[in-house]
């Protein structure tokens, strides 16, 4: 389909809390039309991803923007596209890489972890110890906390971990 394109995503970290919309909507010679990331409160995954959504859709509306590939879910709620009945709209039904990119700029970085709290356990396997202990592994780029299997990768556990590894601490290659 020749035309427009668009993307969104919603973030919620931890879901439900504090959360991001992001859209982007781009002409069909790939001008970059109208984007936007906001912070929006206190909100679910779910939620976030219709305010992007509804964002997304708002912009089309205001261009115009027909047909449209959006990059994303199609909801199982239509009420949303049900307000763009003269848009032709389609969904590649992936979450969108870019969009996701944009929401997650607007949650701060992870605090740093010092070095105190890394003992090296292993080769390239570091046991991060705070109020709970996870394990790092710099060669995989893992780590077994909270915050890594939620999607904040990598957590602030395998950034001071590659960190203590790159200044010689424990070397992980021969
Ligand atoms: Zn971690």
């Amino acid at each position: 389909m020749a035309g427009w394109s668009g993307g969104f995503a919603g973030l919620s970290r931890p879901d439900p809390g504090p959360s991001g919309a992001a859209f982007w909507l781009r002409s069909p010679t790939g001008i970059l039309a109208c984007h936007s990331a906001e912070r929006i409160g206190r909100r679910s995954r779910a939620q976030a991803e219709s305010i992007a959504l509804e964002a997304l859709v708002g912009a089309a509306r205001r261009h115009k923007a027909s047909p449209l590939l959006i990059h994303g879910r199609e909801p199982r709620d239509d009420t949303i596209l049900k307000q763009v009945k003269g848009l032709r709209l389609e969904f590649t039904g992936a979450s969108d890489g870019e969009a996701e990119e944009m929401a997650g700029k607007l949650f701060p970085p992870p605090p740093a972890f010092g070095p105190d709290g890394l003992v090296p356990v292993g080769e390239s396997i570091y046991l991060a110890k705070g109020s709970r202990d996870y394990y790092v592994d710099v060669l995989l780029g893992t780590c077994t906390c909270p915050a890594f299997s939620f999607g904040r990768r990598p957590c602030k556990h395998l950034i001071a971990a590659e960190k203590m590894g790159a200044s010689g601490h424990v070397r992980t290659t021969a």
